[in-house]
């Protein structure tokens, strides 16, 4: 007799429903940017009432645990994230018990589609679930390229404008502080002054997000954004935090090669095991960081509907294309606003076109994966521009679009030999090989930066004494918020050489 064996059809994840009566006693756990965005995320998701808590940040142990769980192809940040969540229900069920961790919690994550595996981060994450015996947590996807969403299934979490637009301006005040950060710790005077001014600052920003006036979210749409666009409540908060920043007193003539760090947008944003620290690693090495603000991924988002093949010349696009350019200008202005709160000291986001056009010989547009185009454009922008004398490019491990970028940047030195280039492929657990093939290209900026700083001191015929007698007599030059114009020299002591000359005529 013929025996009829039951199949077990593939069924996409769908999660229970996460009910509006639940928010005050359902937790959404979220994470994957630094210690900093998170915080004010979770001073935007207060604000609006929900329980909202980062999971702790990336670790080793969560590679080992994302490699047991999920399939081995994946790319490395993948495995990290995945294993980050997985670690922390653990300890989780281990506390509470399983049926109190699916109550307790729910998942919150960017997903979108597209040809890299970002699109289905979210499988890994059921992937792994399914191996802890949670199947029925619930994971929701947060689409990041729209901004009113709607409620997810049951209504628990509504993503509307005051969600959207608050993630996004808790994003770019976090890098905004981020970049006051690395350029100040570097030259601090009193060492660890500056993560304590950061901690504090990031603290009364949190409650900054957390205190959001709740009349001025209700509304139409065009009120809510209105006010975000146009109120001085963001700003003023940013002012504030600046008073906190001009105690930290810098010494900016210790010569410090500047090492722009690009490269796949988990790794790059990570400060942590994940990509070997290798921000404080750089800076313990004696270099300044140019941290990779999240404000630029946003902007390249907004931009490439733009730039698309398919809108080109199409009349009914017209429209579209002009909204998305009034879009640009407002997200470019509201960016600046907060540089300004901040004496204009963070770093301005470079042009998408630009990007664009320095890429465009290399790698095409149209290529969308990860980063796209743009690891090709800012490493050129950041040559072209004197922005640093070395590009740190931090590549994941099985990461498809990467490893096309680390070719296209092949034929980008063939024509510049001279833009000092790092590729580090992350695997998580090859740290030394990374690490000690960035040293090597560090030294050659380091020397770079020093031949810099005595060419300044050449050209003005400043000493290292006179610019200290200087310094006594004028001791707000050595403030963080002292602001140093761009001279045409990458690095910092150079361009204070220039600018101290300027000022002693
Ligand atoms: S860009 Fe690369 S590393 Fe990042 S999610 Fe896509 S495949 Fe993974």
């Amino acid at each position: 007799m013929e025996t009829i064996q039951r199949i077990n059809h593939y069924t996409a994840y769908r999660p229970r429903p996460f009910t509006r009566e639940e928010r005050a006693t359902v937790t959404i756990l979220f994470g994957g940017l630094t210690w900093k965005h998170e915080r004010l995320i979770q001073g935007v998701m207060h604000n609006l009432g929900y329980r909202a808590q980062p999971l702790p940040n990336i670790t080793r142990a969560d590679l080992d645990a994302g490699k047991e769980l999920i399939d081995v192809g994946a790319c490395c940040p993948t495995i990290f994230t995945t294993g980050n969540l997985v670690n922390f229900l653990k300890s989780e069920v281990a506390a509470l018990g399983r049926d109190e961790v699916v109550k307790r919690y729910v998942f919150l994550t960017a997903g979108a589609c597209g040809p890299c595996r970002f699109g289905q981060y979210h499988e890994s994450y059921t992937m792994a679930l399914d191996g802890l015996g949670l199947r029925d947590f619930r994971l929701f996807l947060l689409a990041q390229n729209q901004l009113d969403q709607g409620a997810t299934h049951g209504g628990g979490l509504e993503i509307n404008l005051p969600l959207s637009l608050g993630l996004i301006w808790a994003i770019l005040c976090a890098d905004v502080l981020t970049d006051l950060e690395y350029m100040t710790r570097p030259y601090e005077v009193v060492p660890g002054e500056t993560d304590r001014v950061m901690r504090e600052s990031i603290e009364y920003l949190y409650d900054v997000f957390r205190r959001r006036p709740q009349e001025k979210l209700q509304g139409g749409k065009l009120k809510v954004f209105a006010w975000h666009v146009l109120t001085d409540y963001f700003t003023d908060a940013l002012r504030e935090v600046r008073k906190r920043w001009d105690t930290i007193r810098v010494d900016r003539l210790q010569v410090k090669p500047k090492v722009k760090i690009t490269g796949e947008f988990w790794l790059q944003t990570h400060e942590g095991d994940g990509n070997y620290n290798i921000k404080r690693w750089l800076e313990q090495e004696g270099a300044e960081v140019i941290p990779p603000p999240i404000a630029v991924w946003l902007d390249y988002l907004l931009h490439s509907p733009i730039t698309s093949e398919e809108w080109k010349g199409a009349e009914r696009n017209r429209k579209k294309i002009a909204l998305i350019r009034a879009l640009e200008h407002i997200y470019h202005f509201v960016y600046n606003r907060f540089r300004r709160a901040l004496g204009n000291l963070p770093y301005e986001l470079p042009d998408q076109e630009e990007l664009k056009q320095l890429a465009k010989p290399y790698y095409h547009y149209e290529l969308r994966g990860g980063e796209g185009h743009m690891l090709v454009g800012k490493a050129l922008y950041a040559y072209r521009h004197k922005k640093a004398h070395m590009i740190c490019e931090l590549s994941p491990y099985s990461c498809m679009p990467n490893t096309m970028s680390i070719g296209a940047m092949a034929n980008v030195l063939g024509r510049y030999p001279d833009l000092l280039y790092a590729p580090i492929e992350i695997k998580g657990d090859a740290e030394v090989h990374a690490l000690s093939r960035c040293q090597m290209i560090l030294t050659e900026a380091k020397r770079r930066a020093q031949a810099e700083f005595e060419d300044a001191l050449a050209k003005t015929g400043l000493t290292v004494e006179a610019i200290r007698r200087y310094e006594e007599r004028y001791p707000e030059v050595q403030r963080s918020t002292y602001r140093i114009p761009h001279y045409g020299y990458a690095g910092t002591a150079a361009n204070y050489v220039m600018h101290l000359a300027r000022k002693m005529r």
